[in-house]
């Protein structure tokens, strides 16, 4: 009760939201610059069970952005690294980490049982398979992204338009815009991430869903940001399969 003090005080949050904070399941896709702040934040409010997947390891043109590692931890997983700090901050919740890459044989079980799944990873093929395992298993998905100046944050839940509607796949079937080819500013992904979270409190603990079916977007050099909406296409493979 201490420690979520300053937030169960808050108007219009109460017990009740932080316990259902508590009884939360949480999937955390990607433990880059996205998902180590997105999971420390979700840690520290008091989300009860948080999975971490990631299958990279921490290199030093990580330290830049990527806020949970120190030069020491360079070598060494990534999702190991965050779930010590996870439950050195918080140690009340449950964090697993999954030192694998998301892929076909592994997403279902993973995905199925969460209540809510947050995507943060790097690459196209992840996106549309966790938003294709989400949509299967009717799991919310809060998906961030971040390159460059600029930051895109949506949330697709129950039978609202998917990643797939708003980005069909044969405009991204060559694309590989990653951070890691393109170069991003220390903190795009951190303010995305902080979006990110902040989105997923509102959903977990109030039942909130600001950002279904809108896309917001963020440009970090004239720091505006636009929330506009999408639809389901009548093309998408992910939607039509239902
Ligand atoms: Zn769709």
């Amino acid at each position: 009760m201490h420690l979520y003090s300053r937030q169960i005080l808050l108007d219009g949050w109460d017990i009740e939201a932080q316990e259902k904070l508590k009884l939360a399941n949480v999937l955390i896709v990607g433990c880059g610059g996205i998902g180590c702040t997105t999971a420390e934040l979700l840690a520290r409010a008091g989300v009860g069970k948080i999975t971490l997947i990631d299958s990279d390891t921490i290199e030093v043109s990580n330290l830049q952005r990527q806020i949970a590692y120190t030069e020491q931890d360079v070598g060494f997983y990534k999702a190991e690294i965050l779930a010590k700090r996870l439950q050195a901050i918080n140690p009340f919740i449950e964090v697993r980490a999954k030192l694998e890459k998301l892929v076909e044989l592994n997403s279902e079980l993973l995905i199925s049982q969460q209540d809510l799944v947050l995507d943060g990873c790097d690459n196209f093929s992840t996106r549309y398979l966790v938003n294709a395992v989400c949509h299967q298993f009717s799991v919310p998905l809060i998906s961030a992204s971040a390159i460059g100046f600029q930051g895109q944050l949506f949330m697709v839940e129950g039978e609202s338009a998917c990643y797939e509607c708003l980005f069909p796949k044969e405009d991204h079937a060559n694309e590989s815009l990653r951070c890691a080819d393109s170069g991003v500013l220390a903190t795009t992904p951190n303010v995305m991430a902080s979006l990110q979270a902040h989105h997923a409190l509102l959903y977990l603990g109030l039942g909130l869903t600001p950002l279904k079916e809108k896309l917001l977007l963020w440009d970090g050099l004239s720091m505006k940001q636009r929330i506009v909406n999408f639809q389901i296409d009548e093309n998408c493979s992910t939607c039509q399969v239902i």
